[in-house]
């Protein structure tokens, strides 16, 4: 399973996340960066590699549970947060297809 489009906005809480797909590395801060959470903003940015199109999945992870963080007041630090970020990427990404079982 992988992603090569993604949803238009999220919702957290009652809050709505647009989601801007950008083609090249962000700045932020002068920094390059290949996702970005703007609590300003209400919106989460992120780059899309369509050469590697699961790392652009996994920032989508990764600045999802940024903002849940923000939004839900978890108080998680960055390292718990790329962490939990990217088992649940790896989870998703690697999980077979989903079926109806009846047992
Ligand atoms: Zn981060």
């Amino acid at each position: 399973m992988y992603m090569q489009t993604y949803p238009e906005e999220i919702k957290i809480f009652s809050n709505t996340v647009d989601i801007h797909v950008l083609d090249k590395p962000l700045n932020v801060n002068g920094n390059l960066a290949r996702g970005y959470f703007n609590t300003d903003e209400n919106a989460i940015y992120l780059w899309h590699n369509p050469l590697k199109p699961n790392v652009g999945f996994t920032v989508l992870i990764h600045e999802m549970i940024e903002a849940a963080n923000c939004y839900g007041d978890l108080q998680m630090n960055h390292t718990q947060i790329s962490t939990i970020s990217e088992v649940l990427s790896q989870m998703l990404l690697t999980m077979p297809p989903a079926t109806t079982r009846i047992q």
